[in-house]
């Protein structure tokens, strides 16, 4: 390549300082911890218990593989062209008998498909926000939720969450005290099903509740639920905000957990005039999500595998859950309180403020385990004793080795 002219080595003076130039918005972009330590965690004898990564391990790989290659060979010059923006034909349906075993009935008309349902927190909040708008969100939340709120511009106010969720008491508090105040909030994010970082549920009562306190404040509930089918008792199923009040809520889905987040395809249930909005906004970003990984979705959830393929990654993150929990039992010094979750990926730490100190996340690289640090699941990053824990993508073996490894960071 020697001699060849490459950018940045043409010898033209360019621009001194690009940065100087940056849009003020730039300021609030934040890296994900997970994605900043993504090199660190893959460190041959490193345990991640970091990332909220589900086993794909467990999908039918060859089966899939089939899939693909009928939908290429058959239909290539389709899935290979531009798509609607609204999603391909047949997946709303499909998105809808997935939503109806969460016992949210709805129609096709109200969902759009997206690149999964981080680009629907953006859409939404890009949507409903002006700069300097205030969202309320749970404390703490998901980081990458704060990643959309600081790329727009809205403040994030947090409102503490307990072993049941949020207290829509609190909520409609909050809300009143910031309008007392001269901010304006129109949404309120929440993660109530298996909470990202929390684990916790909210309670059947509360969202009944929540959603009763934003409708009658005029707030769109925002209701982000990727973990809403890995519910450790398919029994029990609480009902999905969006069920309770499908006009003030608008519901993020997403084929991530339940299938694979390398495809990037989520959707959104909207009442039809928001939704139709969500689509336009989407078509200035990506045009349409893949049309391939769309089909793919669709193939597979509209299929026969997909249910006991689903039912036995649960059986796995219950049983990696468990490992979690007996190994917190055994290897954490007394004054550490851990949350108990239902479903989902995660389990968050209280750690005792005087074992707590220092960089957290590099005290815990040192001793061979990654983690997230709580503080970046708050908007102001604040110092936190704090730290998530992911047992979704980890052997039980490497999962009681990284809670042991914490444990003697902990004492030491
Ligand atoms: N919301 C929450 C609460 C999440 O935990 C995640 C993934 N970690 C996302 C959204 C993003 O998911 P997707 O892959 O569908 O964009």
């Amino acid at each position: 390549m020697s001699g060849t002219a490459r950018a940045g080595r043409t010898g033209a003076p360019g621009l001194p300082d690009p940065a100087a130039l940056f849009a003020r918005r730039a300021e609030g972009f934040r890296p994900s911890p997970v994605r900043a330590v993504f090199e660190i965690a893959m460190r041959p004898g490193m345990i991640s218990l970091a990332g909220g990564n589900p086993d794909t391990g467990a999908l039918p790989h060859a089966v899939l593989a089939g899939t693909a290659a009928r939908l290429l060979a058959e239909r290539g010059s389709e899935v290979l062209q531009y798509g609607s923006g609204a999603g391909i034909e047949r997946l709303p349906e499909l998105v809808c008998r997935l939503m109806d075993l969460e016992g949210a009935a709805t129609d096709p008309g109200r969902i759009q498909i997206t690149a999964g349902s981080q680009a629907g927190i953006d859409l939404v909040v890009k949507l409903f926000c002006d700069p300097g708008d205030v969202v309320v969100a749970e404390g703490p939340t998901y980081v990458g939720a704060l990643g959309v709120f600081g790329s727009y511009e809205v403040a994030v106010s947090h409102v503490d969450v307990d072993d049941d969720g949020l207290d829509p008491e609190a909520v409609a508090e909050r809300i009143d005290a910031l309008r007392a105040t001269g901010r304006t909030v129109k949404l309120v994010y929440t993660v109530p099903t298996f909470h990202n970082p929390t684990g916790v549920t909210l309670g059947e009562e509360r969202r009944r509740r929540l959603v009763a306190v934003c409708a009658e404040r005029g707030v769109v509930v925002l209701e982000d639920d990727p973990y809403g089918l890995l519910g450790f008792d398919r029994e029990h199923r609480l009902p999905s905000l969006y069920s309770l009040d499908p006009e003030t809520v608008v519901h993020l889905g997403s084929f991530s957990k339940i299938f694979s987040p390398g495809l990037r395809v989520g959707w959104i249930a909207a009442s039809p005039a928001v939704r139709a909005r969500l689509q336009i906004a989407a078509e200035a970003v990506t045009i349409h999500p893949s049309v391939l990984g769309q089909e793919l979705a669709a193939e597979y959830v509209g299929g026969e595998h997909w249910r006991p393929a689903l039912d036995r990654a649960v059986a796995r993150y219950r049983s990696r859950c468990a490992a979690m929990m007996a190994a917190l039992e055994e290897h954490m010094p007394e004054g550490v309180r851990w949350t108990r979750p239902a479903g989902g990926f995660f389990t968050w730490l209280d750690l005792d403020p005087a074992r707590a100190h220092g960089d957290l996340l590099h005290r815990a690289i040192d001793h061979g385990v990654v983690v997230v640090p709580g503080g970046a699941c708050y908007a102001d990053g604040r110092p936190s004793t704090s730290l998530r824990l992911a047992f979704s993508a980890a052997a039980e073996e490497d999962i009681a080795e990284g809670v042991r490894r914490l444990g003697r960071m902990l004492r030491a």
